[in-house]
């Protein structure tokens, strides 16, 4: 950072729905803003697109709250005081030391050392920004006033028989697909699973023309009904839901989609990829009720129990995470740490308007703000709103102890490492414990590639059912460690040249990322010239040469403040 700029600097981490909504937040309080995503193009989950070398003419028809996004992006874009960063991944967060005091020896790549007024940080940021496959990412240290962290969350999809064939999608995965490569997992699929998510994935397969043969929800009605009808003034609230409610059954009714409660996907079949299910219906905790299986056939599935929180740089922050397993904040979205902030789906389910909201709230308070602060007055309302929504998805949709019951011994928990739900069960009876790291170390089960992001809860699922034939304290099967498997210093991975070259930068100067622009992309040579004086670089090297559209994507050369 240019050690002229006194303005609060404030990172967020993640531009989806919450992350640009705190950027625009933080600069609308007069805040500098870097706003980094390890995409390659801003919008998150919510609002990802085809990329702007391939623009799409129904963008406007696929997503709600399209101009919305538009209209952040292209401010943000237009923004001297906002630096976009795509391609960056943020691997690591390290906590200032409680003794830390100003910092004025800038290292190389290191590009604030020292805060706005020279105190200490809100935290240490590591960032590689780049091709992720590329040979030669760029890192990056940041070390911000205030950290917003709006990582969101990955799929929560609980196993069964048969999940590991080709043509198992989870539905996200298939969200994905349809809305940011306009490609349908199959022709004849099945939705399965639970919770309203289900329903726009349903209608995007439809539009990227699949035949959606049936949605499967696991709740049954009286929990649906318990959960969202209860003081349905408060529902009223929030009409627009209803509205999208009413466009989404509107497109099922037209294609004769039928919609079944209390019933799942409890088996997939075929030899070299999927070719039919059974459903089952459920009893009210999700254990499948005998003699009630029917076969369909399809070529794809579509499976979502919900969502996980991305809680890795949450809790390498030093972020409160509740027993709920999100992140715990308070009204001015503080998440713990002095100057850590936390919107979005990191602090619990709550789709898009709680995302919107709360990212508005973070960005506010992290500039310097106050939530009571007329500026933010609709936005916490509009966060009231959103957090009722959320307490009726979890109430309707949550997922119930009894599904463990369409498990068999040799279904596999962890698909990585290929770890059936038998040895699990019968390591952790050998064993007699039902730790989570003995049982990682034991098995394998989540040290693949996923690092247990898909698994990981489902192992301490197993591990806390099996609690009572082992003799394991209550305590310990029904309260994993607050962090439980979303602990991994290391959130993303990181090879281990980069780690090197990163240290070899430091000796040599300042990185450029302009390095990483196409046709840079050889190892540095010995005899490179040091980097300290390079231009300012580039965010992202530009993966396709065609013009940008109107309006501008994030700035990827015009890096104003890195060396
Ligand atoms: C696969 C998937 C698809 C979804 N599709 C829909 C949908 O179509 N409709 C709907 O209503 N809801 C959808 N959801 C739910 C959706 O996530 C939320 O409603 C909303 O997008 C949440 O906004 P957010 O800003 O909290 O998180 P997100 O939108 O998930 O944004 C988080 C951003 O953080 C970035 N990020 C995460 N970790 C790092 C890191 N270490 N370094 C740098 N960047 C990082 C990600 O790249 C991402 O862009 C989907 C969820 C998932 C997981």
């Amino acid at each position: 950072m240019s050690g002229a700029d006194d303005r609060r600097h404030v990172v967020v981490v993640g531009a989806g729905p919450a992350g640009l909504a705190a950027a625009v937040a933080a600069r609308a309080r007069g805040a500098r803003v870097t706003l980094l995503d390890a995409s390659d193009e801003l919008g998150g989950q919510y609002w990802r697109h085809l990329p702007e070398s391939r623009p799409a003419a129904r963008e406007r028809i696929l997503h709600h709250g399209w101009d919305a996004f538009t209209a952040m992006r292209a401010r943000l874009a237009a923004d001297d005081g906002c630096e976009i960063v795509t391609g960056a991944q943020v691997w690591a967060i390290e906590r200032p030391s409680a003794d830390a005091g100003p910092v004025d020896d800038a290292t190389p790549g290191d590009h604030a050392a020292a805060t706005a007024d020279g105190t200490a940080p809100a935290a240490v940021v590591h960032v590689l920004v780049g091709q992720v496959d590329g040979s030669r990412r760029v890192p990056l240290t940041l070390r911000p006033d205030a950290l917003v962290l709006a990582t969101g969350a990955h799929d929560r999809t609980l196993p069964f028989p048969g999940w590991d064939l080709p043509g198992v999608f989870t539905a996200g995965a298939a969200q994905a697909l349809a809305k940011g490569e306009r490609v349908a997992i199959g022709d004849r699929v099945i939705v399965a699973g639970a919770g309203p998510f289900l329903l726009p994935v349903a209608v995007s397969l439809v539009r990227a023309r699949a035949r959606v043969v049936g949605i499967h929800e696991a709740a049954r009605v009286p929990s649906l009904a318990r959960g969202w009808l209860r003081d349905p003034l408060g529902l009223a609230r929030a009409p627009h839901k209803a509205a999208e409610l009413a466009g989404y059954v509107s497109v099922l009714a037209r294609e004769r989609i039928g919609y079944s409660t209390g019933s799942a996907v409890v088996a997939a079949h075929g030899t070299d990829r999927v070719e039919a299910v059974t459903v089952q219906r459920l009893d009210a905790t999700w254990a499948p009720i005998p003699g009630t299986e029917r076969r369909i056939e399809v070529d794809a599935v579509c499976v979502g129990h919900g969502f996980t929180p991305r809680l890795e740089l949450p809790i390498a922050a030093g972020c409160r995470i509740g027993s709920d397993r999100f992140v715990e904040v308070d009204a001015d979205q503080g998440a713990g740490p002095a100057g850590v902030f936390a919107a979005g789906e990191i602090t619990g389910i709550g789709g898009v308007d709680q995302a919107l909201a709360e990212g508005e709230v973070a960005g506010h308070c992290a500039a310097g703000g106050f939530p009571s602060d007329p500026a933010v007055a609709p936005a916490v309302r509009r966060r009231a709103v959103a957090h009722d929504v959320a307490g009726r998805i979890e109430a309707a949709h949550g997922i119930r102890p009894g599904w463990t019951g369409w498990l068999r011994d040799d279904t596999l928990a962890c698909r990585c490492e290929e770890v059936p739900v038998g040895r699990i069960r019968a390591t952790t009876r050998a064993a007699r414990s039902t730790d989570l790291r003995s049982m990682k170390l034991a098995t394998r089960a989540g040290l693949g590639i996923c690092q247990g992001r898909v698994c990981g809860r489902t192992v301490e699922q197993l591990l806390a059912a099996e609690a009572p034939a082992c003799g394991s304290a209550p305590r310990e099967s029904a309260a994993p460690a607050p962090a439980g498997s979303d602990r991994r210093p290391i959130a993303s991975p990181v090879r281990l040249g980069e780690l090197a070259a990163a240290y070899d930068l430091r000796d040599a100067g300042p990185p450029s990322l302009a390095a990483t622009a196409p046709g840079a992309d050889d190892p540095p040579r010995a005899d490179d010239p040091p980097r300290a004086a390079d231009p300012p670089p580039a965010a992202t090297p530009p993966r396709d040469p065609a013009p940008p559209t109107t309006p501008a994507p994030a700035r990827t050369t015009d890096r104003k403040d890195l060396p």
